[in-house]
């Protein structure tokens, strides 16, 4: 009963605030999404400015945030340089003086400023010119100031050019929270942690924290309450994911794969092209735990590029067949459900096993021939791209489906391969873009995951050097001698859509550059983009991969999956372009054989320092998993591929690239607590339940996806 007043109060509309009224309103609803009061007290402020302390002019350092000081103005200027009006002062105390500069309301401040009086002065430092200097900083005569009453924290709000307009900026934003606070009650925002929690981890309480957050006394203040609410994020994210998991594992059936049969034993004993690494075999026994359980296996498969994912894919399939089902195997594209095709169709040669592919390219009679063997039960394994997921494609008895390089699928179609038959088929989705500990534990934190973190033997690590463009020279030179010793060579041209025209000219523009300087009949060049044909694609790729070509001109399409051993060097044009992902990802389609390979990251001279971190990143490290944690820092996780979908990762504060650690100890709790009571029956656990429910009623959507 009390939770719902509570609810009540926050769901009040935002126009009932004191200081808001209908056209505030309005703007707070468009501009920030603020709709109830409740909305408003989310709005966190995302920065503090420290009133606390002053600090001398000599401290002052051009990175520091917005600090005050107490200085002496002299050397009132005005310039009028080209149109544009200045007026500077120079601000100094006993340690040092620093330039003021103002561009704006010149007038107002000419007015304002008195030679030779000490003023409170308040803004953030920046560098000019190679000395410091302030813009648009506040002043106040420190005669006038009363320096005691003053907040020593005062936050920050994010606002926009409309809401300031109407009074509503950083501070009228601090206003409105304060009035909004002099409505609350703490039982408005009653407790959702349980009590053993809160004492166990020394937390304060929510209302406290929230309150605090809007209105700190100190920075100490500031860390324990936001550390409070990360927490209790993180903690529900992980408790709604855990219990979908653990109820998931009660619910869903999942068929039986009891017999290792004919088809895999023959397989492991008479086909199987090299010894499995430990790596391998662990995973494979994962999922032979998982397909012997009784319950669905949903299980995410990652390895590093080259790890060797696809063979543990070929292997699930015959214990799916072995069991009488049928398997499906889908890739992101017609080139790699092509490769896929004949991989399995080489390594399975010999064994009555019907292997099929379906693509969006498979038309007219060829199609409705799979389609119907495939409902007749005469397909075994089929293999394909999204056109998988159409309706007309229907299994007769569909035991396993294999998703691979999951992350470039967005969630909803992985849900519709479940959709497939009744009981659900076992799930095995395969990555090569690690993902980062964080997110593997949040959005696909009700996945089962297996990692594959060994190579198989024998590989050397990918030598990867950056060059700018004028050391093309010698960078032609080293791929003619590599070349020489019969390897072959990828040059790749970023594709990005926005400027897709652009792109397309870049691509053709070095084709042919690259055709003058490896002329023919010597070299032979082949050239893949997305806008080809896609049986022009296959000639293509086919003909690179049988060594007809030893140059293959082409933009991303070969991202993913696609495996020729015998190329050794791969070339990145404009590296700077790509995410560290894409760059990985693309670097992995060399050092698949037992040569020496290579990775060329060609730039411009200029780099963001963002670039630079990412290609460096790429120089130093061959592991995946470090730059998938890296990657995560430099973009933060909304950006993370197929993460935007999710909708799972709605936090207010917490941020899965800091907050690791926050979360590991969340999980751990909430173990802890679904270890003792699952069902949340007991009564301290009551208010987790509701709130658990509250939550998952707004990201019901999420549930349905794995
Ligand atoms: P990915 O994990 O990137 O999909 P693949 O399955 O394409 O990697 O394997 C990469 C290459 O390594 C292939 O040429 C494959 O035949 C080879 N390979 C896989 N496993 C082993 C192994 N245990 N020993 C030797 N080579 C292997
Ligand atoms: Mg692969």
């Amino acid at each position: 009963m009390e939770r719902l007043k509570a609810a009540q109060r926050l769901n009040e509309p935002i126009e009932y605030l004191k200081g808001v009224g209908p056209a505030k309103a309005e703007l707070l609803k468009k501009e920030l999404e603020i709709f109830t009061k409740g909305d408003l007290l989310y709005h966190y402020p995302f920065r503090y400015i420290d009133k606390s302390r002053f600090y001398t002019i000599s401290e002052i350092q051009s990175e520091q945030f917005y600090i005050r000081f107490i200085g002496k103005i002299t050397q009132i200027r005005l310039l009028d340089l080209k149109n544009r009006k200045r007026l500077t002062a120079i601000a100094s105390d006993s340690t040092g003086q620093i330039e003021l500069v103002w561009f704006q309301s010149i007038q107002w401040w000419q007015k304002l400023l008195r030679e030779g009086a000490e003023y409170i002065i308040f803004g953030k430092p920046s560098t000019y010119l190679d000395k410091f200097n302030m813009v648009h900083p506040e002043l106040e005569l420190k005669s006038e100031a009363n320096i005691q009453s003053r907040n020593a924290f005062e936050p920050v709000y994010s606002s926009s050019e409309k809401l300031k307009s109407k009074g509503l900026d950083s501070k009228g934003i601090y206003q409105l929270q304060k009035n909004l606070f002099i409505e609350l009650q703490a039982e408005d925002l009653p407790e959702v942690l349980s009590k053993s929690t809160i004492e166990k981890l020394s937390l304060p309480s929510r209302f406290d924290s929230i309150k605090s957050i809007h209105n700190p006394k100190s920075q100490e203040e500031v860390d324990k309450s936001v550390n409070r609410i990360k927490f209790e994020e993180l903690f529900f994210n992980q408790l709604l994911i855990l219990r979908q998991k653990s109820q998931r594992k009660l619910v869903s059936k999942g068929y039986l794969f009891k017999d290792l049969g004919e088809h895999f034993n023959t397989f492991y004993k008479e086909k199987l092209p090299f010894e499995l690494t430990e790596a391998q075999q662990r995973v494979l026994k994962e999922i032979r735990k998982d397909t012997l359980s009784g319950r669905q296996m949903n299980r995410l498969l990652q390895g590093d590029v080259g790890s060797g994912k696809t063979i543990v894919a070929l292997i699930s399939c015959l214990i799916s067949i072995d069991n009488k089902f049928q398997c499906c195997v889908m890739a992101p594209t017609e080139i790699l459900a092509q490769q896929h095709f004949e991989t399995f169709t080489k390594s399975l040669e010999g064994l009555d096993i019907k292997v099929a592919l379906l693509t969006g390219n498979v038309k007219g009679s060829g199609r409705r021939q799979i389609l119907e063997s495939l409902n007749s039960g005469n397909i075994d394994i089929l293999i394909g791209t999204h056109a998988l997921i159409e309706n007309q494609v229907v299994f007769k008895n569909l035991g396993i489906v294999v998703i691979d390089e999951q992350h470039r699928f967005g969630v909803g179609q992985r849900a519709k391969l479940w959709e497939k038959s009744d009981v659900h088929p076992h799930v095995l989705v395969m990555t090569a873009t690690p993902i980062p500990r964080t997110l593997a534990m949040t959005i696909y934190g009700d996945l089962d995951v297996s990692v594959i973190d060994t190579l198989p033997p024998g590989r050397k690590p990918i030598i990867t050097a950056h060059r700018t463009d004028s050391q093309r020279g010698a960078v032609f030179g080293f791929i003619k001698e590599e070349i020489s010793k019969g390897r072959q060579v990828y040059i790749v041209y970023p594709l990005i859509e926005e400027s897709e025209k652009l792109d397309y000219k870049d691509l053709m523009d070095g084709y042919e550059s690259i055709c003058k300087q490896f002329p023919l009949p010597q070299y032979k060049i082949g050239i893949l983009h997305g806008k080809m044909k896609p049986s022009d694609k296959e000639f293509e790729m086919n003909r690179f991969s049988r060594g007809e070509t030893q140059i293959m001109v082409s933009t991303t399409v070969i991202e993913v999956g696609v495996n020729v051993p015998n190329a050794s060097v791969m070339i990145i044009e404009s590296a700077e372009r790509f995410g560290l992902s894409q760059l990985h990802q693309l670097r992995g389609r060399v050092g698949r054989g037992g040569e020496q390979s290579y990775c060329i990251l060609m730039t411009g001279v200029k780099l963001s320092s963002e670039a630079k971190q990412r290609i460096d990143a790429m120089c130093k490290t061959n592991d995946g998993f470090q730059l998938a944690e890296l990657d995560l820092k430099l973009r933060g996780p909304g950006d993370i591929q197929g993460t935007r979908q999710s909708g799972n990762v709605n936090f207010h504060l917490a941020d899965l690239s800091q907050d690791r650690e926050l979360l590991q100890k969340a999980r751990e709790e909430v173990l802890s607590i679904l270890e003792t009571d699952p069902e949340l029956i007991l009564p301290e656990h009551k208010s987790l339940l509701t709130y658990v429910h509250e939550l998952s009623r707004a990201g019901r959507r999420w549930s349905k996806i794995s």
